[in-house]
């Protein structure tokens, strides 16, 4: 199939691009490059050995979606474009809602007028808001608590309503949980700008040296340990799991909202040992209060993929720090004089 990955230059698209791909999908980017860098279709040429086109322009620029699907053909779209940092999103909730609902209302009047009627979109865990039971089933009330949170449930219920007023629609909503990890060639992998929000690529940087500690956000929570645990799923299963979802919306029309996690939640000091364990190299730490927000634990049950998509999750958390470390030292030997 010709597939257009908006926001195909991120983490995540880019991965997928890889995957896509390889199973013999011609893949055209469309990013505007406000959190990635277009050298990334370098690395994808190295790593397929194909030229994927690269169209630089914003989704809510509907012409030019409109351009591109007619341009190439398109007869897919996975959605990635958006922004995804929540404490960013409750100073700047207008840029969260104008890019990532009013991005995808462009991407579905576009895909409208040329007649494409197959969607993947990047949804969240974070639509459940705080776990009333784990772990974490499709039909577990959602409910967002900040502006990010509330984007992804206005997209998904949006999506919802398209499905159910014309079933030509063929739709899936795919609820990712903590995505790590990077491609083994070290080549694409997470780089997010300034200090990270997020615990992965932290932890790789204090291993490389350029943070001098991690701050665990809290050791008194209810869990084995006392720090928070997650559900950390690999990048590259993340990325199977699209192609799965594609594969399945061919004979299934609908919105269908599926959970993307591994079902096994690791706490955060789990996570420095098997860092550390991959890395050999230490990575000191030190326990601050909570960080406002956060739940004591997160994880899916990732049961309805596998059955309709015929999808689980295979790298295990070794995978995730030895690949994440690979790209980091990639990275720090780019980025040191
Ligand atoms: P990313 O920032 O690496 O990728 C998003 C890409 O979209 C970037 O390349 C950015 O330049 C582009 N983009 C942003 N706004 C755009 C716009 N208006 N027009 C065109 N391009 C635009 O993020 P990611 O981690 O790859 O996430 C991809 C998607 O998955 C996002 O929608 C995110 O909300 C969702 N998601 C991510 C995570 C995670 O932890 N990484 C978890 C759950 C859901
Ligand atoms: N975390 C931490 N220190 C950090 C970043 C994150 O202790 O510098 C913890 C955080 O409190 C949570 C887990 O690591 O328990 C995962 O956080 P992340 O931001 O990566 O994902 P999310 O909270 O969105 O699930």
């Amino acid at each position: 199939m010709n597939i257009l990955l908006t926001g195909g230059t991120g983490y995540i698209g880019s991965h997928t691009a890889v995957v896509l791909s390889q199973l013999g999908h011609r893949v055209v980017l469309l990013d505007n490059l406000s959190n990635s860098n277009a050298q990334v279709v370098d690395q994808l040429r190295r790593i397929t050995g194909l030229d994927m086109p690269l169209v630089h322009g914003d989704v809510r620029d509907t012409p030019v979606v409109q351009h591109t699907l007619e341009k190439f053909d398109i007869q897919a779209v996975v959605h990635f474009a958006g922004l995804k940092a929540v404490g960013e999103s409750v100073q700047k909730p207008v840029e969260y809602f104008s890019n990532n609902v009013q991005g995808t209302l462009s991407v579905l009047q576009a895909m409208q007028a040329h007649g494409v009627n197959t969607l993947v979109f990047s949804s969240s865990a974070t639509v459940y808001g705080e776990p009333q039971f784990l772990p974490l089933t499709e039909s577990h009330p959602t409910g967002a608590t900040n502006p990010y949170g509330r984007s992804k449930l206005h997209v998904e219920e949006i999506l919802a309503d398209l499905a159910r007023s014309d079933p030509k629609w063929k739709i899936a909503c795919l609820r990712y949980f903590n995505p790590v990890g990077a491609h083994a060639s070290g080549l694409i992998g997470e780089n997010p700008n300034g200090i990270p929000n997020n615990l992965m690529p932290f932890i790789a940087q204090v291993a490389w040296g350029q943070r001098t500690e991690l701050q665990v956000f809290g050791n008194d929570y209810a869990t084995p340990d006392g720090t928070g645990v997650r559900d950390y799923i690999h990048v590259m299963d993340l990325a199977q799991g699209h192609a799965a979802a594609i594969d399945y919306l061919k004979q299934h029309p609908g919105c269908h909202p599926i959970n993307l996690g591994t079902g096994q939640g690791y706490s955060v000091l789990e996570m420095v040992r098997a860092f550390e364990r991959a890395s050999g190299q230490a990575v000191p730490y030190r326990v601050t209060p909570r960080r406002p927000g956060d739940v004591a634990a997160c994880y899916a049950n990732p049961q309805k993929a596998h059955e309709l998509l015929n999808w689980q999750a295979q790298l295990s958390l070794d995978d995730m720090c030895t690949s994440t470390w690979h790209f980091q030292q990639s990275l720090g030997r780019l980025e040191s004089p």
